[in-house]
C-alpha cells in the first residue's frame, strides 16, 4: 500500500461512512481519511465523523476501507480525518452492510438512512437488560451426586424436581425450579450448581417470556409423503449455496413442521436459521413451538412488542453468535447474524402485505430475504397457502424458484366446506326493515355453532363503527369528511365505562384526526344518519343476537382499535386458545396464520371490502383474505365450515377462493395482469410528488414526468402521469403521483438510479419512492 501526502498528513486508507442526516450521496457516503491508528478499521464499525462547515461530530457507520491510491478521483488535501471508533453498538456484519447499499440502491433510499433503520434505537443507545438464570441437571449428575461431601434434603428435593419434570419444562427458571422444590431461598441451588451437579446459563428475559407457550408442543409429529418429499428436495440444497424455495401449501398442510426439520437439519450442520413471519400476531404461536421443538437451543425474538432493552438484548446476543435460532417480523431480516453463520432464511407467510415497508427504506422483507440468502449463500424458504402472484410467477413463469406443493391437509384433517351466500339474495328474507349485517344464513350457523359448543371466528375488514356519515335527509347530500384529507369520516364507538350508552365519535382513517359525531347536519339542520360497515357494528349486531356471550363474557374482539399492544393480543389469543373465549369478532388480524382447532365456523360479513379499490392487486388480496381466513378452521377433529357473505358471489377472486383454487385463480389473474402489462409481468415503481399547495404538486409532478420521460430511450421502460393519487389528498398534503414500469428489475434499478445520480429522483418528504409497491391509494 503506497501513503499519500495530504497537506502535511500522511493518508494511507480511506474511508466511506454513511452518515444518517446527509445528503443522497448513492451508495456509499461521504469519504474520509482513515488516522494510522485506525488501520484496522473495517466496513461495518461505527465511528464518529466531523460534518459540514462547522465540524460537527456525528455519528456515522463505516461502508467501505480502501487504500488511499484505489480513489484516483478523491482530493486527498480536502479529506477530513474520521475521529474514531464509536463503541455505541457492536459493528454490523459486513454482509449485512452489503445489503443496506443494495437497498439503499434498489429502494432509492440513502444509505446513511437505511443503515440507520437497521439498528433499533435501543441498540445503538445500549438499553440496559435483564436476565434470569436457567438451571439443568449436568451430565453424569448421578455421580457427581454420590462424588459430592455432602447433599442436604433441599438439595436432594430440587434435584428430584427437575428429574420428574417434562422435557419441556428444562432447563428451568432458577426461581420456579425453588418454587417448586419448596425452597425459600436459591441457595441450595446454586451450591448444586458449584458442585457440579447442575448447569447453569443465564438466559434473557424475552426467552423466558416466550418459553412459558412451549407446552405440550414438543413432540415430532410423523411427516407425511408429501411433506417428507418437500423436507428431502429442500435438504439437498443446505449448505449448497444459494437456492430459493416456494412451498406451496394449502391451509393447514403442516407447512410448519417442514420448516422445523429444515431448521433441525440446519443446527445439526452447525449453522443458524432466520425465521421471519408476517407480524407479531403470529410470533407466539410460531415461536412456542420453535421453542417446544429446540428446548436447547438459544432463540432470539425480535418484534415490536418488545420493550427497548429487550431489543437492545436480543439484538447483542445474535451478534455475538450466541444465537441459533432467529425469529422475527419484517425487520429481523436485519438481524446481525454473523458472516458465515447463517445457514437458512424462512419465510412464513410470504405473501403477507406486512413484508411491506411504508415509510423509507420502503423494502419488502421478503425480497430483502432473498437477497440476503444470496449475500449468506443459503437457501431460503418461502412458504404460503395463497402465494403472492409475485412469488407464484417466479416459481412456474421464470422458474427461479423451485415450486414444492403440499395439496392436501394433514392427516385427519379436512379443508372447510365453504359456502358463498349472495347477500342481496340474503337481505330479502330479513321480516323487518332494520340493516343487518348478518344474514339468516350466517347468523343461524353461528347460532348452531355456539349451541354445540364450538368456536366461532367472524371476520369484517373494516375497522369502526360505520364508515358513511351524512344527512338523514338524501336530497341534501351532505357528507362528512375529514378536513384536512379526501377521504370519508369514520364513525367509531367507544364503550362506557359505567354500562351506559356507547359515546360516539369520527376519526379519519388517514390522518388519524378526531372530532365528536354532529347530531346535526351542518348544511341542512336534519338529522345525521351513520351507515355503511364496521366491525364494531358487527360486535354490536353479534351482542344483540347473542346476549349470553356478553354476560358471559366469551366474545372478544380483535382489531387495532382494541388491542393496543403486543401483551393484548397475545392475552386475547390465549383465551381463545384456552376455550374461553367462544366467539372471536375482527378484522385481518384474526385471519392470518392461527391455528386453533376448536374452531368449526368462520364467518365472513363482507368479501367485498377490498374487491372494489382502485389497485391492481384488489383481486389478489380477496382472493388471500376469504382462503386465510376460512382455513382457520377445521384445525381439529371436525372439517367445518365457512360462509362468506357478498354481493359479487361470481367474481373470480371469492368463487375460486371458496373452492381451495389457487392454481386457477393464479392463472386468470396472472393473464389479466400480462394483458394489462402490469406486475409480476413487469415491474413498477411509484413516486408520489406531496405539497400543501395543490397547484404546486402538480407543477413538481409535471416535471418529474417530464425529466423523467426524456431519458426512457429504448429501454422499454413506461412512465405514466403525474396524475392525483387515489387519495388525493392527505394531512393537509395534496398528493400527485407518477408511475414507472419496467421490463425487469435490473433494468428498473439501472433507471433509478440514473435518475437519482442525475438529481432528478430526490427521495425525502417531497417526493415518496415506492419501488415494487403493494399499496397504490
Ligand atoms: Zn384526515
Ligand atoms: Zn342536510
Amino acid at each position: 500500500m503506497s501513503l499519500f501526502a495530504s497537506g502535511d498528513r500522511t493518508v494511507g486508507l480511506l474511508a466511506q461512512v454513511a452518515v444518517e442526516r446527509s445528503v443522497d450521496r448513492y451508495p456509499d457516503g461521504l469519504t474520509y481519511a482513515v488516522p494510522p491508528a485506525l488501520a484496522d478499521l473495517r466496513a461495518g464499525e461505527h465511528v464518529r465523523v466531523p460534518l459540514g462547515r462547522g465540524d460537527s461530530s456525528v455519528e456515522g457507520m463505516v461502508v467501505r476501507v480502501m487504500p488511499a491510491d484505489a480513489a484516483s478521483n478523491v482530493p486527498l488535501a480536502k479529506l477530513k480525518f474520521l475521529e474514531g471508533r464509536s463503541t455505541a453498538a457492536p459493528p454490523m456484519p459486513a454482509q449485512l452492510v452489503e445489503l443496506a447499499q443494495w437497498i439503499s440502491s434498489y429502494y432509492v433510499c440513502p444509505v446513511g438512512m437505511t443503515l440507520a433503520s437497521m439498528t433499533p434505537s435501543a441498540v445503538k443507545r445500549g438499553v440496559g437488560t435483564v436476565t434470569r438464570t436457567f438451571v439443568d441437571l449436568a451430565a453424569g449428575w448421578e455421580d457427581a451426586m454420590r462424588a459430592a461431601k455432602r447433599v442436604t434434603p433441599q438439595q436432594k428435593r430440587v434435584v428430584e424436581a427437575l428429574r420428574t419434570a417434562a422435557p419441556s419444562e428444562r432447563p428451568m427458571d432458577v426461581r420456579d425450579l425453588a418454587e417448586r422444590a419448596d425452597l425459600g431461598t436459591p441457595e441450595p441451588v446454586k451450591r448444586l450448581v458449584s458442585s457440579g451437579i447442575l448447569t447453569s446459563e443465564r438466559r434473557t428475559s424475552v426467552e423466558a417470556e416466550w418459553r412459558a407457550e412451549r407446552a405440550g408442543a414438543g413432540a415430532m409429529p410423523e411427516l407425511t409423503p408429501a411433506q417428507r418429499t418437500v423436507v428431502d428436495d429442500v435438504r439437498a440444497t443446505l449448505n449448497a449455496g444459494f437456492s430459493q424455495h416456494l412451498l406451496f401449501g394449502v391451509t393447514g398442510a403442516g407447512k410448519t413442521e417442514v420448516y422445523m426439520r429444515l431448521i433441525a437439519e440446519t443446527l445439526a450442520a452447525g449453522r443458524t436459521a432466520l425465521v421471519l413471519v408476517p407480524e407479531i400476531a403470529l410470533t407466539p404461536q410460531t415461536g412456542g413451538r420453535l421453542l417446544a421443538r429446540f428446548p436447547h437451543e438459544r432463540v432470539a425474538i425480535l418484534h415490536s412488542g418488545l420493550t427497548a432493552a429487550q431489543r437492545n438484548q436480543q439484538w447483542n446476543m445474535v451478534s455475538s453468535g450466541q444465537v441459533r435460532l432467529v425469529m422475527g417480523a419484517r425487520s429481523a431480516v436485519f438481524a446481525p447474524i454473523p458472516d458465515g453463520q447463517l445457514g437458512l432464511v424462512v419465510v412464513d407467510e410470504e405473501h403477507d402485505g406486512s413484508y411491506k415497508q411504508d415509510q423509507m427504506p420502503r423494502y419488502h422483507g421478503r425480497d430483502v430475504a432473498i437477497r440476503r440468502a444470496q449475500l449468506a449463500q443459503c437457501p431460503i424458504v418461502m412458504g404460503s397457502a395463497t402465494p403472492s402472484l409475485e412469488s407464484w410467477f417466479n416459481a412456474t413463469e421464470r422458474r427461479t424458484s423451485a415450486l414444492h406443493v403440499l395439496r392436501e391437509r394433514a392427516p385427519g384433517l379436512r379443508l372447510p366446506h365453504v359456502e358463498v351466500v349472495d347477500f342481496a339474495e340474503e337481505r330479502k328474507r330479513f321480516p323487518d326493515n332494520r340493516v343487518h349485517l348478518l344474514g339468516p344464513r350466517l347468523a343461524g350457523a353461528i347460532q348452531e355453532t355456539l349451541d354445540a359448543g364450538a368456536q366461532v371466528l367472524v371476520l369484517l375488514n373494516r375497522r369502526g363503527y360505520a364508515n358513511w356519515i351524512a344527512c338523514a335527509d338524501h336530497r341534501c347530500g351532505w357528507m362528512m369528511r375529514c378536513d384536512r384529507c379526501d377521504a370519508g369520516m369514520i364513525c367509531h364507538k367507544l364503550p362506557s365505562s359505567n354500562g351506559g350508552a356507547a359515546t360516539q365519535y369520527v376519526r379519519c382513517h388517514h390522518c388519524q384526526g378526531e372530532q365528536r359525531l354532529p347530531r346535526h347536519c351542518p348544511s341542512c339542520g336534519k338529522q345525521v344518519s351513520v351507515f355503511g360497515l364496521g366491525v364494531q357494528r358487527v360486535e354490536e349486531e353479534l351482542s344483540r343476537l347473542h346476549p349470553s356471550l356478553v354476560a358471559g363474557q366469551t366474545m372478544l374482539r380483535i382489531d387495532a382499535d382494541s388491542m393496543h399492544d403486543a401483551a393484548d393480543f397475545h392475552d386475547a389469543l390465549g383465551r381463545f386458545g384456552r376455550g374461553e373465549v367462544k366467539l372471536l369478532v375482527g378484522t385481518q388480524m384474526i385471519a392470518k396464520g392461527l391455528d386453533f382447532p376448536g374452531v368449526r365456523l368462520v364467518g365472513v360479513v363482507n368479501a367485498d371490502t377490498a374487491l372494489n379499490l382502485p389497485d391492481f392487486r384488489a383481486a389478489e388480496r380477496t382472493f388471500q383474505l376469504v382462503s386465510q381466513v376460512s382455513g382457520r378452521c377445521g384445525r381439529g377433529a371436525d372439517a367445518g365450515r365457512a360462509i362468506v357473505q357478498t354481493f359479487q358471489p361470481e367474481a373470480p377472486a371469492i368463487r375460486l377462493a371458496a373452492a381451495h383454487d389457487f392454481e386457477a385463480f393464479a392463472a386468470e389473474e396472472l393473464a389479466l395482469r400480462g394483458k394489462f402489462g402490469l406486475p409480476p409481468w413487469r415491474r413498477m415503481a411509484r413516486v408520489v410528488v406531496r405539497d400543501a399547495d395543490e397547484e404546486k404538486a402538480r407543477e413538481l409532478a409535471e416535471a418529474l414526468a417530464r425529466e423523467l420521460s426524456a431519458t426512457v430511450g429504448d429501454t422499454g421502460i413506461v412512465v405514466a402521469g403525474p396524475m392525483p393519487c387515489p387519495i388525493a389528498r392527505i394531512a393537509d398534503r395534496w398528493r400527485m403521483q407518477v408511475e414507472i414500469s419496467a421490463p425487469n428489475a435490473a433494468v428498473l434499478g439501472k433507471y433509478l438510479t440514473a435518475a437519482r445520480n442525475a438529481g432528478v429522483l430526490r427521495p425525502g418528504e417531497t417526493y415518496a419512492v415506492d419501488v415494487d409497491p403493494v399499496a397504490l391509494m
